[in-house]
């Protein structure tokens, strides 16, 4: 059996027809950069993550990227981060001349913990990214009370959690901005680059809005340094056109993630953190830890089956971290999973059957 990381036909061959009528309406009016369906997707955006505004822009890098200038975060200032992360984290920091100040993550979760993050402040911090990596909620109602209490501004990494949540509460509505990215392979995924950031605060999603378009107050009037980093309109139609399927490929997704805990139970696999009581996750990946894993993870290529390491290095690991910085003392949770995760196949359509078969090669490999 083949079975693919992520599928990404599945999708088109449901709702290609609405796809394409999309496409061809943005064509038709020529609505190539912004425009009616990218507002329009803006705000059903917004209600999905029970934020009041919303803002597109051409990637999950740039939402975060502009949002850490619109929280007011210049040159010399820290943000703490976990190294734990997909890198455009830490490059959004370093964009804007800031200093990233790396934690180290919780061992079930995977995210920066509130204690990590209490220990990592200090005068210069000015914001914060907890990152709910995997699709997993941080422990947000901890994190903003200590955020409140020092004055520092929280900057939600929500590029692998559409939909998550944390207290009944969405991911990406808690801090002062919550970043999201539309890459092809997300829980919500363009055709192309997109993202967007979403936040209550009106004047702040407005400065965003200057920021991602020249720095423009008005057509023409460039009142501060900004950026091209707009959503073209095709990835607003064809976004808005996914938007309404988000929840249920989402419970999708925890299907297939509970259909694995059972068929991976009695295997020497350490399985993804199950749902806490304030914490439901929406699988972004179906991240396990395992012994052997390059052993393991050659065994399934050679079975059809295909994986994944997100990531082979944490961020402090990195050559761009140590060019730049030298080496970073010992991060040692992150540079454990770094050595034993692997990505098995996690999408809305993976059915029982796949995953049935999926498993039995995992204990075929360990027997
Ligand atoms: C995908 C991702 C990003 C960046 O999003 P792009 O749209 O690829 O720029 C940022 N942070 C995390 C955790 C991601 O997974």
């Amino acid at each position: 059996m083949k079975i693919p990381l992520v599928d990404l036909s599945a999708q088109y061959a449901v709702l290609g027809a609405e796809i394409d009528a999309a496409l061809k309406g943005a064509c038709e009016r020529s609505q190539f950069i912004l425009g009616p369906a990218v507002e329009s997707f803006e705000a059903g955006f917004a209600g999905f993550t029970g934020t009041k505004f919303c803002a597109a822009v051409n990637s999950g890098t740039s939402a975060l990227h502009l949002a850490l200038i619109a929280a007011g975060v210049r040159p010399g200032d820290e943000v703490v981060c976990p190294t734990w992360t997909f890198i455009a984290t830490i490059e959004a920091v370093l964009y804007a001349g800031a200093i990233p100040v790396l934690t180290d993550v919780d061992e079930r979760t995977y995210c920066m913990t509130p204690e990590a993050f209490s220990a990592a402040i200090t005068p210069k911090t000015k914001a914060v990214i907890p990152v709910h990596i995997y699709g997993y909620p941080c422990r947000m109602d901890e994190i903003m009370r200590i955020a409140n209490e020092r004055g520092i501004a929280v900057v939600e990494d929500a590029a692998q959690a559409h939909g998550a949540s944390y207290a009944g509460k969405p991911a990406g509505s808690f801090g002062k901005a919550g970043c999201f990215s539309f890459y092809p392979s997300k829980n919500l995924g363009a055709f192309g680059e997109g993202g967007a950031i979403v936040s209550d605060d009106a004047d702040f999603i407005a400065k965003v809005k200057r920021l991602r378009s020249h720095g423009e107050s008005e057509r023409y009037i460039h009142a501060e340094l900004g950026f091209n980093m707009r959503m073209c309109g095709f990835q607003g139609a064809i976004l808005g056109v996914k938007l309404p399927h988000i929840a249920g490929w989402n419970d999708k997704r925890r299907e297939a993630g509970a259909m694995y805990r059972k068929a991976l139970a009695d295997t020497p696999l350490t399985l993804p953190p199950e749902d806490g009581d304030k914490e439901r996750q929406v699988y972004h990946l179906f991240v396990v830890r395992a012994p052997k894993r390059d052993e393991l993870r050659e065994f399934l290529t050679s079975k059809g089956v295909g994986t994944a390491i997100h990531y082979l290095k944490p961020s402090h690991k990195q050559p761009m971290w140590t060019g730049l910085f030298g080496e970073h003392p010992l991060l040692p949770v992150s540079e454990k999973l770094a050595e034993e995760i692997l990505s098995l196949p996690m999408y809305p359509e993976l059915g029982a059957e796949q995953i049935e078969y999926i498993a039995g090669c995992v204990r075929e490999f360990y027997s």
